[in-house]
């Protein structure tokens, strides 16, 4: 069998769907590697250095598929470039990628969603969304130092002494965490927040504040670990609470999300107002729709002196180390759908079919088919 790995087409996406480092991995296991010339080339990877370890070039790889590793979904020119029956592996942004899926259920491609990977402790080497998160908290911080007027340590020197920069995390998640991580080790002050309640603990253990709202939030997590929607109601205290925390920040860094749904505002224009100037948000909610009510996705604006960054895609402006862990999450779940060098798609279990969109000329997954 033919695994392909072309090079990422999509705009401004620098990862690649597989490392050289893990190409023995897959043709140990029995299948051929085929890269796309230039394919790494963007996260630091040589075509040479795929070669030596055991893939070979191509131009074109659609076509020979009969797995393909992607990191983007693919466009609608390259699905018809695929094998029926092929296999497809990669980010597909199921939730809003109505024309890709169908089309990818019409050319009776196997298509499994990485963002769709159950959250139980067997799929942990899996998890791609937690490996791309890391990577987002941490530069979120590096960005907010770098456009933040100030030094985030505190700092005594012969011209006086600098108290250190206060950072308000929101969200302390996967990203939020890091991102708290982060800061304390460029040696801001770090207060935190999630409606979460078992995450006080985590926030403490990295030695920053979780800020007490007050607020009660019973029913506040999945079983999968995730936040569940709250009411209007209580996103308004919620704003209300946290004003205080907001505008006594130099930085805030909100990464509050639900999943498939637009992220929820829990800043207002009141409180950007309220911020000294010169202060800096980084929305890591900004590919749903941002925690700011002001954040532009994609874009940096200046409103009422506060810099507010909507960032998207941060995982790929690390493309080394976050190809190299996504690639180590798409292999490890490759691994986990061979037997003896052969694909075997148990059905029945949770691991395969979670992930699982399309199959025979079906989206089969629920969700995603409700959502079409
Ligand atoms: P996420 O990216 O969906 O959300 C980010 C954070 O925002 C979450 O912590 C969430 O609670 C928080 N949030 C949502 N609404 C909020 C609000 N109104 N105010 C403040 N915070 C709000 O989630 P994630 O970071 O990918 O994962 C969340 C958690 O899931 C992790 O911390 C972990 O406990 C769990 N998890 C479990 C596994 C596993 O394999 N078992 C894997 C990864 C994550």
């Amino acid at each position: 069998m033919v695994v392909s790995v072309p090079k990422e087409t999509a705009p401004n996406e620098q990862r690649v769907g597989l490392v050289p480092e893990l190409v023995p991995k897959l043709t140990k296991a029995g299948l051929d590697v085929i890269v796309q010339s230039g394919a790494g080339l963007s996260a630091g990877f040589l075509d040479a250095a795929y070669v030596e370890k055991g893939a070979r070039l191509e131009a074109e790889v659609f076509d020979k598929a009969d797995i393909i590793l992607k990191v983007q979904p693919p466009t609608i020119e390259e699905i018809a470039r695929m094998k029926e029956g092929s296999i497809l592996i990669g980010f597909l942004q199921p939730y809003t990628n109505t024309t890709g899926i169908k089309a990818l259920a019409a050319r009776k491609v196997t298509a499994f969603s990485m963002e769709l990977m159950p959250r139980i402790t067997r799929a942990q080497p899996m998890d791609a969304l937690s490996a791309m998160s890391t990577i987002a908290g941490y530069k979120a911080v590096l960005i907010a130092a770098g456009r933040l007027p100030k030094f985030f340590p505190l700092l005594m020197t012969a011209a006086g002494t600098i108290t250190p920069a206060r950072v308000f995390v929101i969200g302390a998640g996967v990203a939020g965490l890091q991102a708290i991580g982060t800061a304390k080790r460029l040696g801001a002050v770090v207060e935190a927040y999630d409606t979460r309640p078992a995450v006080k603990e985590q926030v403490e253990s990295l030695g920053a504040r979780f800020a007490e709202l007050g607020l009660e939030t019973k029913d506040a997590e999945d079983r999968g670990g995730y936040a569940k929607t709250q009411s209007e109601e209580f996103y308004r205290k919620q704003q209300e609470m946290m004003a205080k925390y907001v505008t006594n920040a130099d930085v805030v860094i909100p990464t509050a999300l639900v999943p498939a749904q637009r992220a929820p505002v829990l800043i207002t224009e009141e409180m950007v107002r309220g911020m000294r100037p010169g202060s800096v948000i980084v929305d890591l909610a900004a590919e749903q729709g941002g925690n700011c009510a002001l954040t532009e996705p994609g874009q940096e604006i200046v409103r009422h002196g506060v810099v507010i960054i909507g960032p998207l895609n941060l995982p790929s402006t690390v493309s080394f180390h976050a190809s190299e862990m996504y690639a180590r999450t798409v292999t490890n779940f490759l691994s986990h759908l061979l037997k003896e060098g052969r694909l075997h798609l148990d059905l029945e279990d949770e691991l395969t079919r979670g992930p699982l969109v399309t199959y025979q000329g079906e989206v089969l997954h629920q969700a995603v088919k409700t959502r079409l």
